[in-house]
C-alpha cells in the first residue's frame, strides 16, 4: 500500500542493498528458507526455498521466483495459476541465511485458493479493512455504507468520527469490554474512512507512527502526548 514501490522493481532499501554473495549459501546446501509476507496487510503467505538463481532472478524481473525442491528446477511463483507474487523487498535475516520477501500478491498466494498457506496466519485487521475501504472508496459499489459516506462529504464523516469517539469513551467508563471493543471497532472504521477521504490511508498513518518510533528518542512511547498519573492532572 504504500506508494514508494508501487512499480513492481526490487525497489526496496532491503533489496538495493542485498549482495547475494554475502549471503550464507552454505548452511542451507546453497537453499535459503525465504520467508514471503504481504507487504500492505503484513500476513505470512507462504514459505519457500531460494537458490541463487532463484534469488537473482527474483531482483532482476520483480517477479518472485523459488527453487523448487520437488521438481529441482527454477519456478516462477504463478507461472501456471497466474496468482504472481510482485516483489516489494527483500531483507535477510540477522546471519543472512534466511530471507524475508515482501510482496504485493496478484490473488491468493496458496495453491488451495487462500490468501495465505498458513490459514490462521495472523495478519489483516486494519490492514484488511482499510484496503476494503479504499476500494469501495474508488468503485462507490450501491448499497455500501463506505459508499454512502463517500456521498455524504467529509463533513459527515468527520462528525461520524465524533461521535464513535465519544461512545468508545462513555463505554470504556460505563459498559463491560465486548461494548468498548465494538464502539472501538466503529472509531477505527470511521477514522479509516475519514483518512481516505482526505486521500490518505492507514499506509500513511503507519509511516507517521514508525517515525515517531525511529526518533532521536527511541526510548520515548510513540505516542506524542504523555498521560498524567492520577491526581497531577492540568486541571482542566
Ligand atoms: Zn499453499
Amino acid at each position: 500500500m504504500s506508494r514508494q514501490g508501487e512499480s513492481g522493481a526490487a525497489d526496496g532499501v532491503g533489496s538495493r542493498h542485498l549482495r547475494v554473495e554475502a549471503l550464507d549459501w552454505d548452511k542451507g546446501g546453497g537453499l535459503l528458507p525465504a520467508i514471503v509476507q504481504d507487504a500492505c496487510t503484513h500476513r505470512v503467505l507462504m514459505l519457500g526455498y531460494m537458490d541463487r538463481g532463484a534469488l537473482q532472478a527474483t531482483l532482476d524481473s520483480g517477479q518472485v521466483h523459488f527453487h523448487s525442491r520437488s521438481r529441482a528446477r527454477l519456478w516462477r511463483k504463478g507461472e501456471q495459476s497466474g496468482n504472481t507474487l510482485e516483489l516489494a523487498t527483500i531483507e535477510p535475516d540477522c546471519d543472512a541465511d534466511a530471507l524475508l520477501v515482501r510482496v504485493r500478491p496478484r490473488g491468493p498466494t496458496c495453491h488451495l485458493g487462500r490468501t495465505s498457506c498458513f490459514e490462521h496466519a495472523a495478519g489483516g485487521g486494519l490492514a484488511e479493512l482499510d484496503r476494503t475501504i479504499g476500494q469501495r472508496w474508488r468503485q462507490r459499489p450501491v448499497g455500501s455504507y463506505t459508499t454512502q459516506l463517500a456521498e455524504a462529504g467529509i463533513a459527515r464523516i468527520a462528525q461520524k468520527v465524533g461521535e464513535e469517539a465519544v461512545e468508545t469513551a462513555i463505554a470504556a467508563v460505563a459498559a463491560d469490554d465486548a461494548s468498548v471493543l465494538g464502539e472501538a471497532a466503529d472509531l477505527a472504521y470511521h477514522l479509516l474512512v475519514l483518512l481516505h477521504a482526505r486521500g490518505m490511508d492507514l499506509a500513511a498513518l503507519e509511516a507517521v507512527l514508525r517515525e515517531r518510533h525511529a526518533g532521536p528518542d527511541r526510548a520515548s512511547s510513540p505516542m506524542p502526548h504523555r498521560i498524567d498519573p492520577p491526581g497531577t492532572g492540568t486541571g482542566k
